[in-house]
């Protein structure tokens, strides 16, 4: 498939390894900022494949794992409200709140519907309109832009039972958070492509400068992650910290000017608390004051509704890359994709689901025999 199997061609990724190989001479900590590259690392074997000396740590970079307890309470509260049809993409409707998630909600009679894009909520807005129909708008600046389109069209339609839960997260805030914390260990980071491709690059070169660290913009497939770090490893081996565009086939330095504009219009920067981590100031986006109407916490009054996350689940520490997923205690065993604890093992882009799909032979045979095969 174009732009797919010359990305994974062997004998490239060889020469990529034997370069990697060839350069580092101590050792490196890596962060891969986004769920999808921790899944093609950990799917395809790259982190087994580079020198014992460079250290991938998985980040915070998948939007269904990061949402807080909180906001997956309110959208519980919201979507068993008579009358509402709630609509989300697949992958929350699993997500473990305070006690159920959002399949038990539908099947106590709540009108929960699975969406392929927000405008497929709308649509049902309109065609339902003595009901009220809320989307469940989450992610980073990626699934933003067409969020955002939405709310601008329900407004400009004057379509008035449309509204959205908004709980959506930005990566620079977070980058800087990491780097503040002092158990931070990290060195360098890939940044997500995807992110880049929607906001370009421009937010990165000052906190380059000030953690003086290299931040390589890096995409998805196993050639352009060996290329991001070989890159990567290359500046720190030189005592450089640059921004570095690894994938020019999708970003330009100025990103995507028009999903911004829309961006920057129906969204405001907010504070917003990020699962297992706690608040990361300016990190997220809420709806700006024109578009209220359409806001569902304002709609439904539910902004009250605070949760404290379970002990038990150790996703902020996975989240912040300061525990591998099969050093959980619950990984594989009271914890699965059947049975998860926390949203990093429900999340197909979460690091824990990454290792119990790829890894859990891994774990000590005790835990793995425990293990229900899912795959
Ligand atoms: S294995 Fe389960 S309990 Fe442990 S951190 Fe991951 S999601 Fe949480």
């Amino acid at each position: 498939m174009k732009y797919i199997d010359e990305f994974q061609d062997p004998e490239l990724a060889r020469r990529l390894l034997d370069d990697i190989h060839a350069t580092v001479t101590r050792p490196w900590a890596l962060m891969e900022v986004c769920g999808g590259q921790t899944h093609s690392i950990i799917r395809h074997g790259i982190d087994q494949l580079l020198p014992p000396e460079v250290e991938l740590i998985h980040g915070p970079g998948c939007p269904v794992c990061v949402t807080p307890l909180e906001v997956i309470d309110k959208a519980l509260e919201i979507a068993s409200r008579p009358g509402v049809i709630f609509c989300s993409f697949g992958d929350m409707l699993r997500v473990p709140g305070t006690g159920r998630d959002l399949f038990q909600v539908r099947g106590e009679g709540g009108d929960v519907r699975v969406v392929y894009s927000p405008l497929d909520a709308l649509r049902i807005a309109r065609q339902n309109p003595d009901r009220e129909v809320v989307f469940f708008g989450i992610g980073f600046e990626t699934t933003a832009p067409p969020n955002a389109m939405t709310v601008h069209q329900a407004r400009k339609l004057g379509i008035q039972n449309f509204s959205m839960l908004v709980s959506h997260v930005r990566v620079p805030p977070a980058i800087e958070a990491i780097m503040s914390s002092p158990s931070c260990r990290v060195q360098g980071f890939l940044a997500a492509g995807h992110v880049c491709s929607v906001m370009g690059v421009e937010e990165y070169p000052e906190l380059a400068e000030r953690f003086r660290v290299p931040i390589v913009v890096t995409g998805f497939e196993p050639l352009d992650i060996l290329e991001g770090v070989r890159r990567a490893v290359r500046q720190l081996e030189r005592g450089e910290h640059t921004v570095d565009n690894a994938y020019a086939r999708a970003v330009r330095p100025e990103g995507n000017p028009a999903a911004r504009a829309m961006l920057e219009d129906v969204f405001e920067v907010t504070d917003r608390p990020w699962r297992g981590i706690g608040v990361i100031p300016d990190s997220g986006w809420r709806l700006s004051p024109k578009y209220r109407d359409h806001d569902a916490e304002h709609r439904f009054s539910v902004g009250g509704i605070r949760t404290e996350e379970p002990a038990e689940c150790r996703s902020g520490e996975v989240l912040q890359g300061l525990l591998k997923p099969h050093e959980c205690e619950a990984f594989g065993t009271l914890c699965t994709p059947r049975t998860p604890l926390g949203a990093t093992m429900v999340s197909s882009e979460g690091a824990c689901a990454a290792y119990y799909l790829y890894r859990r032979l891994d774990v000590p045979a005790a835990a793995a025999r425990e293990a229900s095969p899912v795959v």
